[in-house]
């Protein structure tokens, strides 16, 4: 038996026979072409190949009704007409004569390592898309067959070095209990897909000694794979993995039920969606609105930026599955470290502290206003709240306002349709805006308190940093204080405040957000049924002495320690 430490990807417990995925391709060197015309034939006939492959697989996951994973390969699809990647690819064997699998892999890489800089999830998901794509294309030309995990046997715990988007997306999930891999984080799509397939995962393990057929149990919740247990092991973890799913079948149960606490407090549970299929699924995962919609997806990938129509009717699909709940979409949030190709503008020395967010759509009011329009003209019928992105003073607050109104007037000189009434409030995720918040509630209608790039401002510590990661903690007492102080200005001045940020799902986090009062929080369809069945065990009248104490230790580890301490005592008198 041997016990082996990754990252926590997806909770619960599996045990199954290990079912190992090898991907590897030869190691590929760079080699001039005699024949620059021939090699671009062989290229675009792998380009053609995997075209044909990926649009039958995305029917084959149609048929099945699993929209997420034909939205996946309807993506690759994309990439195989993208300038930067074949494009590139093209222009290498033309110019430099190289052959086709080098001119790829160099195209790849580039275009990777691009996408993979960039903190939101979304573009590392893009990364892996890219990649995917790429070794898809390179085993076309170099006559290798296709990895595929349609076929594993029943009870499989998928072993990998790492997984590609469209080898989940064909993945016999019915016969997968667990997912286990070298590479990955907790934000890996690996990690994603687990997470919304329900099966528990652990990524980042470095080697995992193990063949076809070794017994393996996976705790996900510890990050732990142990291969070959012993009989004892595996009668602990068969009681631990029954009594997981049945705690999972009852949360699962009345996901789609308002969470109250045991003395009657409701907090209002509403997802962050990134595109129409997560909008379309949050409802059945117990979403009762839409607490943070990110724009971006609709502004990447592309050389021009969509115009109003396009917009509107994204926005519409997105808003068509709540006809009555909270709809809160944030304005285009991008600017940075990620530049849109629709959008040049001069590099800066500093991108996280450059222009973000509301600071490049205030340095571009067409393209603002056009967002704007698109918004309001779709939220006729619905109860959509616009909020702004990484604002950090009041100053801009308004000049947000302001372009909204004028959004407005220019619909109704045209005589078009709109919701004129439309909360207009803003995120918490620059200190100077915490700090000022009792200032700014006077004006905003609501706020939202997005504690990962709080944390990371806060702290200067990028959230994306490997050698920073443990330390970049929301749970810093400095952190909960600009928390709990913007929850305080909020309500002093009759607004209210949720959290969108990760934090919000974090059951551990749960004592101290429902303590100060939070009125919303927004997290990942994914985790809604497990953070409303924790809130159901929660007693909001026993709260405010957990924030006093959180607010009184000095270090967030010591936080950590006191909530966890407090949820299982908590556990064990309910
Ligand atoms: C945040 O910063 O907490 C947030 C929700 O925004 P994003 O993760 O999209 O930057
Ligand atoms: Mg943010």
């Amino acid at each position: 038996m041997t016990r082996h430490k990754g990252i926590p990807a997806s909770g619960g417990i599996a045990i199954g026979k290990s079912y190992v995925f090898r991907t590897d391709l030869p190691v590929l060197g760079d080699r001039k072409v005699d024949s620059t015309a021939d090699e671009l034939r062989r290229l675009d006939a792998a380009i053609q190949a995997v075209a044909a492959r990926l649009r039958e697989l995305e029917r084959g996951v149609n048929e099945n009704g699993n929209s997420e994973r034909a939205e996946i390969l309807a993506l690759q699809l994309e990439f195989l007409d993208d300038p930067s990647l074949v494009g590139e690819a093209r222009r290498s064997i033309q110019e430099q004569s190289l052959n086709a699998e080098a001119a790829l892999m160099r195209a790849s890489d580039a275009l990777v390592e691009e996408f993979a800089k960039v903190e939101q999830e979304y573009f590392k998901q893009r990364a892996d898309d890219i990649r995917d794509v790429s070794v898809r294309l390179l085993r076309t030309l170099l006559g290798l067959p296709e990895a595929s995990l349609a076929e594993v046997p029943p009870a499989s715990v998928v072993v990998a070095r790492s997984l590609a988007p469209s080898d989940t997306a064909t993945m016999n999930t019915a016969n997968t209990v667990a997912i286990c891999t070298e590479v990955g984080s907790a934000i890996s799509h690996t990690a994603i897909i687990s997470r919304s397939i329900g099966i528990p995962s652990v990524v980042g393990l470095g080697g995992l000694p193990v063949n076809d057929y070794s017994q393996l149990i996976v705790d996900g919740d510890e990050g732990v794979v142990i291969v070959d247990p012993d009989e004892e092991t595996l009668v602990r973890y068969r009681q631990r993995k029954e009594a997981w799913e049945t705690r999972r079948n009852g949360a699962l149960s009345r996901a789609t039920e308002p969470a109250y606490t045991e003395d009657g407090r409701h907090v209002e549970i509403v997802a962050n969606v990134g595109s129409p299929t997560e909008a379309r699924r949050a409802p059945e995962l117990g979403a009762e609105g839409i607490g943070l919609l990110r724009t971006e997806f609709l502004f990447l990938q592309r050389n021009t930026l969509p115009d109003e129509a396009e917009q509107y009717d994204v926005y519409r699909r997105i808003f068509e599955p709540f006809p009555t709940g909270p709809i809160v979409v944030r304005t285009l949030d991008v600017g940075g470290d990620k530049e849109l190709p629709s959008l040049k503008r001069l590099p800066e020395g500093n991108p996280f502290l450059g222009l973000r967010g509301i600071r490049l759509s205030l340095s571009e009011p067409q393209v603002f206003r056009t967002q704007l329009r698109a918004i309001l003209r779709a939220a006729v019928g619905h109860d959509v709240r616009i909020m702004f992105p990484m604002v950090a003073t009041v100053d801009e607050f308004r000049r947000g306002r302001e372009q909204v109104r004028v959004a407005i007037r220019e619909l109704e000189q045209a005589g078009t349709a709109c919701n004129a009434s439309c909360q207009v409030g803003m995120m918490i995720e620059v200190p100077s805006a915490a700090i000022s918040a009792f200032q700014i509630a006077e004006e905003a209608d609501f706020f939202s308190v997005g504690t990962n790039d709080l944390t990371q401002y806060t702290l200067a510590m990028d959230r994306t940093s490997a050698f920073l990661s443990s330390q970049a903690d929301p749970f810093d007492p400095a952190v909960l204080f600009l928390i709990e102080r913007t929850v305080s200005a909020a309500h002093a001045a009759g607004k209210w405040v949720g959290i969108c940020g990760e934090m919000a799902g974090d059951p551990l986090a749960l004592p101290f957000l429902l303590g100060i009062g939070t009125d919303e929080l927004s997290m990942v369809g994914g985790r809604i049924a497990k953070l409303k069945e924790a809130i159901r065990g929660l007693a909001a009248r026993e709260l405010r002495d957990v924030v006093g104490e959180c607010l009184r230790l000095p270090s967030g580890s010591e936080v950590r320690t006191f909530l966890a301490r407090y949820s299982e005592e908590r556990g064990a008198r309910s």
